[in-house]
């Protein structure tokens, strides 16, 4: 099969050639805010199913619905809780996601065999367009090959999709870079499965009620499996290993120079992702800057693309800084420990010897 890429120039560009393609029940992929995703009618099971090969996707992991009006969840839910309506009103079109119970339209092929069904509005015009245009609902997960990171750009979907898909349309890089945040609505509280852009905070804050976090995502050695089936596997990953370093930023270069020096003397290619800060600290190979180290959006957006340019440069071991932001650090460092198979190494000072004290604490 032949991909061909539609290029958005305008938001009046021409996309019938997408929509019949969605209503023949085959594939599209798309840009959204958060990440492009791979779409198809969500409401036929021989569509959804397209998507599980064109990705390599687990069967049991269910697919987000795309919708581009409020209606469409009424019509999809078996019942909509007040919170998603309270939520919609706050946060849709955009990056959330909520859990709902499903109703017999939604076939188990979309859920992945689940009673309950995700569903998203995108805050992206053509991604809006395509809904309204097709007619359908669109079941879209990210357009990569699963296992690998999510693609910010067109031509990140051709890398993962090339000859698999009929179409991709192209509206440039996107502007979040990392999946939504997922709330599951079908419990007493609310509970985030996947963290992301709309935060814990800003949900409590809208809701007037406390909002919990899958415990399953708590910690790198949590033993409790996820709630979101897709949060188990092993995910958004480079094909060269990934390493996370901890601690204060002079600690962290000191270690990872030694760790890039001892690598390379093993005669391996070697990675680092810096902040804009640190980059010129670094003597490895290849040394990426994912941003500066405030500008927590611009790190949450180079985070797939530079994880892609590093396996295009067929590093065999990346040492990352980590990313503690106050807003979204929890998203970002969520997928780099995702990436990395929770290989984290933590510096910590040794502590100080005992005539170094400070006079207080003597
Ligand atoms: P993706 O669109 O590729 O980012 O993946 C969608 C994510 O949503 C996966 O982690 C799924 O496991 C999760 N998801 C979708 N539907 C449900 C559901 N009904 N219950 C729990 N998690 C879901
Ligand atoms: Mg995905």
């Amino acid at each position: 099969m032949q991909t061909k890429i539609i290029k958005l120039e305008s938001e009046t560009t021409n996309i019938a050639e997408a929509a019949d393609l969605i209503r023949a029940g085959e594939l599209v992929a798309f840009p959204t805010e958060t990440v492009y995703g791979l779409g198809a009618d969500a409401l036929r099971a021989d569509a959804a199913r397209k998507i599980y090969a064109a990705k390599g996707r687990p069967s049991d992991n269910p697919l987000i619905v795309h919708i581009a009006d409020f209606a469409q969840l009424e019509a999809i839910a078996a019942n909509v809780p007040e919170e998603a309506k309270v939520l919609a009103d706050a946060f849709w079109p955009g990056p959330m996601t909520v859990i709902v119970p499903k109703n017999g339209r939604v076939p188990y092929e979309t859920t992945g065999g689940m009673d309950t069904v995700a569903v998203r509005m995108p805050n992206h015009p053509a991604a809006l367009r395509l809904i309204r245009e097709s007619g359908r609902l669109i079941a879209a997960p990210s357009a990569n090959r699963s296992g690998k990171p999510s693609p910010t750009e067109a031509a990140h979907v051709l890398c993962d999709m090339d000859g698999r898909i009929p179409l991709i349309l192209d509206g440039g890089a996107v502007g979040i870079g990392l999946e939504s945040t997922i709330l599951d609505l079908t419990e007493k509280t609310p509970m985030i499965l996947r963290p992301g852009y709309i935060t814990k905070e800003m949900l409590e804050d809208v809701l007037h009620m406390e909002v919990k976090l899958d415990p399953g995502l708590i910690g790198a050695d949590s033993q409790r499996r996820p709630k979101a089936p897709g949060m188990k596997y092993k995910h958004y990953a480079p094909d060269a290993e990934l390493i996370l370093v901890e601690g204060e930023s002079a600690d962290v270069v000191d270690t990872i120079n030694a760790l890039v020096r001892k690598m390379r003397e093993a005669g391996k290619k070697t990675g680092v992702i810096a902040t804009r800060e640190t980059r010129d600290c670094y003597r490895a190979d290849h040394v990426m800057s994912i941003g500066a180290r405030e500008d927590e959006d611009a790190i949450a957006r180079h985070l797939y693309k530079l994880l892609r340019e590093f396996d295009a440069l067929r590093v065999d071991v990346i040492y990352s800084e980590s990313f503690q932001t106050p807003r979204i650090g929890q998203a970002i460092m969520n997928r780099l420990m995702k990436a990395a198979g929770h290989q984290v190494i933590k510096v910590e000072k040794p502590p100080k010897r005992q005539n170094e004290r400070n006079d207080e604490t003597i």
